[in-house]
């Protein structure tokens, strides 16, 4: 078994399975390339020309070759982590306001001022003490840009279907997004406060689907809510609660951070801003961080209220400047020692990114993220 990245060069496949780069190129050239020493060779290439001389291949992601692979925790550094909520649903069915008021009900709010920047996601804390972190990016594109990254950022996802309206194409799609990451789901139907609202008629689209509701003996949990006038919201957290205890949510607070990109963006004023949301570890002022191919080390960080924080740790959103570029959201982020190492990582990202160019692109179509994950 070969273990390469996608991409090796002719004259690396070589070198690993002991035999002239003249043969690889031969290889190549009864495939009908016509590749040189230097030439990085595409996955389904390697894979041939492997095969030709008696290998199977197993492709490794970049990560692994960075040496920068996390590594196991053990499980007695393990602390219990909020739970990250994903809202989805259908177009006008009540995502934002189930969002905003949520982020009125914080009790935080009240100590510390409103949530006054919108920066992808807030966490809030709830009257028992407990907190939820939640993903405020528009719709679900974000949650599927995510994804189609291999990132899972996601705990719990939230799927809002208006008792006027019943289930609609997207809520479809937003269920089966959700099913496919194996994320738990919670139904809310919304809108219960109009008189045209129907919340059966939604539940029985839903059985229709094979999603059987708990009120109707099956295991979906499901909330009729009005997110505009914020009746019964709270029992929608607490089913949310439940279904997070189930998860038995952890990480290890006390190793350097690693994470996920939420949103980044180049600020007239500021520069290059990202809101992070650390999943492991804690994340510090100071820190320096690599993600895709930029890097810097911590300037300053904000939560959602815009304050300056010094740290943060599993499950919390936090906006950060110094990096030296905006990646993309989905992308990974990791707390590194050896400043040399993360610009040999960047360099190397950048120019694996250059050459790749067009071809990585086209992987980015709904059918193929469903099927990568
Ligand atoms: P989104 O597209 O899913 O983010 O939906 P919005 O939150 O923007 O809601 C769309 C419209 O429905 C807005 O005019 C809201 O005021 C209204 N709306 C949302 N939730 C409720 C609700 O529970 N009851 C009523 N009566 N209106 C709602
Ligand atoms: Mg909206």
């Amino acid at each position: 078994v070969l273990k390469v990245t996608e991409f090796v060069t002719a004259n690396e496949m070589a070198n690993m399975m002991d035999i002239p780069v003249t043969q690889i190129i031969a290889s190549c050239m009864s495939l009908g390339l016509f590749v040189s020493i230097n030439q990085r060779l595409d996955a389904e290439t390697i894979a041939l020309v492997s095969e030709e001389f008696g290998y199977k291949v197993e492709f490794v992601s970049l990560e692994l070759i960075d040496s920068i692979q996390e590594e196991e925790d053990d499980p007695a550094t393990l602390k219990d982590r909020p739970a990250i909520v994903t809202v989805m649903g259908h177009v006008d069915h009540g995502k934002t306001s189930l969002l905003d008021f949520i982020r009125k009900a914080d009790v935080a709010a009240d100590e510390a001022g409103g949530i006054t920047q919108h920066i992808g996601a807030y966490s809030v804390k709830l009257e028992n003490d407990r907190q939820i972190t939640f993903l405020d990016t528009p719709g679900h594109e974000a949650f599927t840009a995510m994804r189609a990254r291999g990132a899972q950022v996601t705990d719990i996802a939230i799927i809002i279907i208006a008792a006027n309206d019943s289930v609609m194409p997207q809520t479809v799609e937003a269920i089966n997004h959700a099913s496919a990451a194996g994320v738990p789901i919670v139904f809310a139907i919304s809108k219960i406060d109009l008189p045209g609202a129907n919340p059966d008629k939604v539940r029985e689209s839903l059985a229709n689907m094979n999603y059987l509701v708990e009120d109707w003996g099956g295991k979906y949990q499901c909330q009729e809510v009005s997110a505009k006038h914020g009746t019964n919201v709270k029992d929608l957290l607490e089913k949310v609660l439940l279904e997070a205890d189930m998860l038995e949510l952890k990480a290890n607070p006390d190793k350097g951070a690693v994470g996920s990109v939420i949103e980044s963006t180049l600020d007239k004023g500021r520069g290059y801003v990202a809101t992070l949301l650390v999943q492991a570890g804690r994340l510090k002022v100071g820190d320096l961080i690599l993600s895709g191919s930029y890097y810097g080390h911590v300037k300053a960080m904000f939560n959602e209220r815009n304050q300056k924080v010094e740290s943060v740790g599993p499950s919390e959103p936090v906006l950060i400047l110094g990096l030296n570029g905006a990646p993309q959201a989905g992308e990974k982020f990791h707390v590194m020692e050896n400043e040399k190492e993360v610009k040999d990582i960047a360099n190397k990202r950048q120019q694996l990114q250059r050459e790749q160019g067009m071809r990585a692109q086209k992987h980015i179509t709904l059918d193929e993220i469903g099927r990568r994950i």
